[in-house]
């Protein structure tokens, strides 16, 4: 039985964990109304709501000192973890999977309240902790890894925490046994990995959301490259490598040709469905280090660091070529182009800007030339 002077503790993290969860109820609705995976969003309103219902009794046993046996409280734990390992796991669908981890939990619930004792009980939940949680924790653990959000990691460790008491709970359990003890560190645990999942669940959402906006004011809508924004933000850490290292950058500045006059003949859409091909040909023609951009209308630019002047007109001359002999097919029509462009390079680049405008400035220089060409800027001749 907990002592008289810690019994204002419990009570206030009952009133936390309540309060707690009410504050993630309503998170969790206001999120039914965004862009989210409703079936996560649903597993952990179950999750929740099952939280909420399980502190309340709990409380209410303590408030009117109701004994109850503690079978209660572990089968439904049982029941509160499942919901916990589909909504941390993400495992949303239907499969052999979740339909397995649900009769196992659900047939654990109910052989603890037939047939166990309390001790028996206690005993069945650690052994299913230190059976199930580390396999949850595996599943959390790579999706922490594959996905850039501490939320999941938070998540992850959160499941750590009941699996640590297995050790202490199992030794109070058969060798200096304590049930009051051993349900006071379940109690604890599962509170320290509730308050925790709570927090990896709300992190990841706002990060989640924060790296969604992030991508839209980086990214061009129509084609996937980078905007300007994108391109400086890209830029930042490989430019200052590149000239710690007195490393060469490349800038290819690409423009179609008479495109006015593609979108005058075929119509907008078609210099839109242009616009995409061209951007596939250009990411196509450079490596996974090089920056590709679209700066507006119909403008392109390549940055490519440690590349030299030669090593940029090469890459050049190759997607001049590939796009004059590109046809594109329209659902009655198909359109050829060609496109122009200018290559500046210069090593120690502190600035983009004034690489770019050289980039720009031989763009132009092909364009009076008769377009169809590329002109290297006078800076790297
Ligand atoms: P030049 O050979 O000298 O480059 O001539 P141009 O016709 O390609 O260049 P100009 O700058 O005169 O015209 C660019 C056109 O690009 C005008 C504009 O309507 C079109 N444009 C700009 N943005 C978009 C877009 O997102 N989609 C489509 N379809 N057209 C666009
Ligand atoms: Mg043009
Ligand atoms: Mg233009």
């Amino acid at each position: 039985m907990i002592g008289s002077d810690l019994e204002g503790y419990v009570y206030a993290l009952y009133s936390v964990m309540i309060s707690l969860i009410v504050g993630l109820l309503i998170v969790v609705r206001s999120l039914r109304d965004a862009e989210r995976p409703i079936a996560v969003l649903k597993l952990y309103n179950l999750l929740f709501f099952l939280g909420m219902v399980g502190w309340l009794s709990l409380a209410l046993r303590d408030v009117f000192d109701i004994a109850l046996p503690i079978t209660f409280p572990t089968a439904y734990f049982f029941l509160c973890s499942l919901a916990m390992l589909l909504a941390t796991t993400g495992l949303t669908g239907i499969t052999k999977l979740t339909v397995c981890l649900a009769v196992a939990h659900v047939a654990c619930a109910l052989c603890v309240l037939a047939f166990a004792d309390d001790q028996a009980a206690l005993l069945a939940m650690s052994i299913y902790k230190a059976m199930i949680y580390p396999c949850i924790f595996y599943r959390t653990y790579k999706r922490a890894l594959s996905k850039k959000n501490a939320g999941y990691a938070i998540t992850t460790l959160a499941l750590l925490v009941p699996f640590c008491s297995v050790p202490v709970e199992i030794y109070y359990l058969l060798f200096n046994v304590d049930l009051d003890f051993v349900f006071q560190i379940t109690f604890v645990m599962n509170a320290v990995a509730f308050v925790m999942i709570a927090l990896g669940f709300l992190s990841s959402v706002l990060i989640d959301e924060r790296n969604e906006l992030t991508l839209l004011a980086l990214k061009d809508p129509l084609t996937g490259l980078l905007n300007r924004r994108g391109m400086e933000y890209s830029l930042k850490v490989p430019l200052s490598s590149a000239l710690r290292s007195h490393n060469w950058t490349s800038v290819i500045a690409v423009d179609i040709d008479d495109f006015k006059l593609i979108n005058d003949t075929y119509g907008h859409d078609s210099g839109d469905v242009v616009l995409q091909s061209l951007s596939q040909v250009l990411m196509s023609y450079t490596r996974a280090s090089d920056i590709c951009c679209r700066f507006g209308g119909e403008e392109f630019v390549i940055i490519m660091l440690d590349s030299e002047t030669s090593e940029a007109l090469k890459i050049a001359e190759r997607i001049r070529q590939h796009l004059q002999a590109l046809v594109i097919p329209l659902e009655h029509d198909s359109i050829t182009l060609t496109s122009s462009f200018g290559v500046a390079a210069e090593h120690d680049v502190e600035s983009i800007d004034s690489l770019l405008k050289s980039a720009d400035e031989a763009l132009y220089a092909a364009k009076r030339k008769g377009k169809n060409r590329v002109c290297i800027a006078e800076i790297a001749a």
